[in-house]
């Protein structure tokens, strides 16, 4: 037979660990989300997308490189922030 002392330590032993336990686990939550930065290219010629890390001094309707499939001009379509574990389809 538990006696009343005996239980009234354990249930505050009980409260105070789940209080801690509702503690850590409070200050873990609250992380926040990573954004990258993130532009889409796409070819004038060719229609071809392409999705790549922006660069600071890239604007939109920017000429940035050269289409891997047909060599036309490639455009910056976009530019836009998504969380880095987001991923992204175009
Ligand atoms: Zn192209």
């Amino acid at each position: 037979m538990i006696d009343l002392e005996t239980l009234i330590i354990l249930i505050v032993t009980a409260t105070i660990m789940l209080i801690i336990l509702t503690y850590l686990e409070f200050r873990k939550k609250p992380k926040k989300p990573e954004y990258i930065t993130k532009e889409l290219l796409e070819c004038i010629k060719c229609n071809y997308r392409l999705e790549q890390d922006f660069e600071p001094g890239d604007f939109i309707s920017m000429y940035k490189r050269k289409c891997p499939r047909c060599g036309g001009l490639m455009k910056i379509k976009a530019i836009y922030a998504v969380e880095k574990s987001f991923k992204h389809h175009i």
